[in-house]
This record gives structure tokens, sequence and C-alpha cells, in this order.
């Protein structure tokens, strides 16, 4: 296996230019996704964890080339994607599949199940017929769906089984990489499980890469390899899923992992409560994160934006409580 990562991505940013006032004179910029930088190696899965507003989805379609990034560079296989177009792309596109948090919406209702699977066998091989039947048929299978359920509407699945619908879709044209983009969090937990179990034995069997995108720590330390932190844009601490659950530094990461609910309630764990939300107006100097930091604030928090460092191997944070002298990356 090749030793270039799946997917790079340098210093990417996508900003939004805002008009501020009525005569559209006074202009902010919005920045959804600010020097992001990191790889997912072949047959692993790395997460995007944050809350609604952070930036993740986003950086997932950029990846894709499904919305062109401000700045930075994609690289996908060891090729430079980030301003191929027509054909190329739409070629490069086959290999990255994106799958949805809400599987009904990603369905077209009044197609039946094997017209939706079938149909990037068609656009992408050209496969019809007797072929294309065959080939769905072995992906229903694959997901773990039935033979039957070929001529039936998406409205007649459980919301498990739309999922499973819409990975069989993005298996038919042999992808390399899925982006997950909280595939599990319309589901009931004990659906959330078994797709959780059909994602990771597909990894095996395909040596599929997934970006998974979600705000579930607990779902991440199941399916993850790497992790990284994001907030605001930006990532604030990235690692492998062991490290961010047993030596997370950064007090965002700390805090997310105290509020996972524990087995045991007598457990020990002292829950962090995070104060405000996303919305709470982003200082315009120092470190983003400060107006809503549960630890002792140094005086620079308020006027240095923290750089992302390794604080120690394959351990990167951006706080100025952990610095760095060696590898600063900002
Ligand atoms: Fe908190 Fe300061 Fe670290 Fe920001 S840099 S997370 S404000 S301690």
């Amino acid at each position: 296996m090749s030793d270039i990562p799946l997917l790079e991505v340098r210093n990417l940013s996508k900003h939004y230019v805002q008009r501020g006032s009525l005569l559209g004179q006074r202009t902010d910029v919005f920045k959804a996704v600010d020097t992001v930088s990191f790889s997912l190696p072949r047959g692993k899965t790395l997460g995007l964890v944050g809350e609604s507003g952070s930036g993740k989805t986003t950086i997932g379609k950029c990846a894709l080339r499904l919305i062109e990034p401000t700045s930075g560079q994609i690289l996908f296989d060891g090729q430079d994607i980030t301003h191929i177009s027509g054909g190329e792309l739409r070629r490069r596109r086959s290999d990255m599949q994106m799958i949805y948090q809400s599987p009904a919406a990603s369905l077209n209702g009044r197609m039946t199940i094997g017209e939706i699977i079938g149909e990037p066998l068609w656009l992408h091989e050209r496969l019809r017929g007797q072929r294309r039947r065959e080939r769905v048929m072995e992906l229903l299978h694959i997901v773990g769906l039935k033979t039957e359920h070929y001529y039936r509407f998406p409205h007649e699945f459980s919301g498990g089984q739309q999922q499973r619908v819409g990975i069989a879709r993005a298996l038919a044209v042999k992808p390399k990489l899925l982006i997950l983009d909280e595939p599990t969090s319309a589901l009931d937990v004990s659906v959330q499980a078994q797709v959780l179990n059909l994602l990771h034995e597909l990894q095996q069997q395909f040596q599929l890469s997934y970006l998974f995108i979600s705000h579930d720590l607990s779902v991440v330390r199941y399916l993850c390899d790497q992790v990284a932190l994001l907030y605001l844009g930006k990532v604030v601490e990235l690692a492998d899923v062991e490290t961010i659950f047993t030596r997370p530094k950064h007090p965002y990461t700390q805090a997310l992992i105290s509020a996972i609910p524990e087995p045991d309630p007598d457990g020990g764990r002292e829950q962090i409560l995070l104060q405000g939300d996303l919305n709470l107006r982003t200082p315009k100097q120092g470190c983003p994160f400060a107006p809503r930091c549960h630890v002792a604030k140094l005086a620079h928090c308020e006027t240095d934006v923290p750089p992302l460092v390794e604080v120690e191997a394959r351990h990167q944070v951006s706080c100025h409580l952990h610095p760095s002298s060696a590898h600063s990356r900002n």
C-alpha cells in the first residue's frame, strides 16, 4: 500500500464576505474554515469533531470540491485536485463519495431502490440491463438488504435501511474515500450501532478511508483512528483516538469528553460545563475559545491566537497552556 496519504488538506480556508450595513458598505469576513491541515492515510478513519457551526461539513464539501475553497490545497491520492474541473473532476469524484445525515432526504422518493443504486452504475460505467441488475443485487447483499427490496421505494424503509441504501449507492462506483457527514445522528441508538458495524466491516472489506464528521464523541471513539477537534473553523487539537480520550490537552476537548455519559454515574469524572455556545461573539483578537474557556487564562489568551503546535509525537494542540518551540505550524 502506498505511503502517500489518500487525502491531504493543507492550510484550507473557506471565507464568506458578509455585507454589514444597509448600504452594504461595511463588510465582515466570516471564516467558516481557517487554515486547516490534516492528512488521512489509506484504510483509516479521521474524525472531524465539533459543534454545529464549527466548519466540519464545510471541510468535507471542500474536500469533495462541492464548494470552492478560498485558499489552501487539497491533494487526493497524491494529485492536487484544488483547481481541476470538467471531466477530470468528475472522474476524481467517483473515488470520493458522501453519505449524508438524513438518509430520507438524500434518496429520490419517486425512484425504486433498484433505480437509486443502479443510477451511478449507468452514469459512471454505462452498465445496463441484466448486468446492472446483478450488480445492484450484489450491493444490496453487501449492505445487508434483501433481493426483494429491489422494487421497493424509500418510504417503505426504516431510517437504518434507508442509510444502507445510501451506502450501497455510494459503493456502486467503487470509491476509495467516503465522507460520512453525521451518518448515524438521525437514527435510533440501536440502529446506530448496526450502521456503525456495517461501516466498520465495509472498511475492512474494501480498504476504504473515511472522513467521519460528527459531534458525538462516543461514536467517534468507536470508529476513528485519528480525531481533529474543530472550533470556529480551526483545528484546536489533533491526535490519535486513544490520546484524545485519555490525554486531552485543549480545554475545549476536555469539556467535550467530560460531557460523555459514563456507564457508572459514580465513576468520579467531573463534568466541565461549557459557558454559552458558538454564537458568543468571536473575539477580534486572541484565542477564539477564550470567552468559553474554563481554565485560568493567561494574559496573552486575550491578545494572541495560539498556534497549532506539536506538543508530543503526532499530537497537536492550539492553546497557550501547551507551548512548543519546535514544531509550530499555525
Ligand atoms: Fe483557554 Fe487560553 Fe488555551 Fe485559549 S489559549 S484555550 S483561552 S487557556
